[in-house]
């Protein structure tokens, strides 16, 4: 069994339209509490191309824009370390040949590439998954800074400062973004 309904529960930040609240509940028969969600729409044709609702506030879109660009960039960038992450690893593990995945284990958790147990290595090793598959995000971990392909450093040191810089300009480009209070109001 599952209701629906929904209900308003303030003004939008123009006043015309509101903030509507859709709610779906589900009972089951196992369970004392039913479960309950929630979806709040900011429901005016104005607003909505402007506002967003997040939480108790209100956010302009517009004033997001570069935090969010920011991010993207981040990302990409992240994403391009942990691609040289990935070549070292594979490099390093061409080159240097261990004679047994218990040696292999041993050898990445002395890198600070793996922490998991030999069980779960050898599990996930099995059907010659390529090391670096088993590895959660390592571009950060010391161990890559010092063995990365030297080809590839240069990059890989400017990469960090950009991530730096880019970090520095979220801080800032986060205070300029445009925030107004939602009060909420039932029965408005
Ligand atoms: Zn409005």
């Amino acid at each position: 069994m599952s209701d629906r309904w929904s209900e308003v529960v303030g003004r939008c930040p123009c006043g015309k339209g509101s903030v509507v609240e859709h709610v779906t509940e589900s009972d089951h028969p196992w369970i004392m509490n039913h479960l309950r969600s929630r979806n709040t729409v900011l429901e005016c044709s104005i607003c909505s191309k402007e506002w967003h609702l997040s939480g108790s506030e209100f956010v302009q879109i517009a004033s997001e824009r570069e935090v969010e660009r920011i991010r993207q960039e981040k990302m990409a960038m992240e994403l391009e370390l942990q691609n040289i992450a990935t070549d070292t690893v594979n490099a390093f593990f061409e080159i240097h040949s261990y004679p047994s995945m218990k040696a292999e284990w041993e050898a990445l958790r002395k890198f600070g590439l793996y922490h998991g147990s030999l069980r779960t290595y050898r599990n996930r090793r099995r059907g010659r998954r390529p090391i670096p598959s088993l590895l959660s995000a390592c571009w950060n971990i010391p161990w890559i800074a010092k063995n990365c392909l030297p080809a590839q450093r240069t990059r890989r040191d400017w990469i960090l400062k950009r991530i730096e810089h880019l970090s520095a300009e979220e801080r800032e480009a986060g205070k300029l973004i445009v925030r107004q209070p939602f009060l909420r109001s039932l029965n408005s």
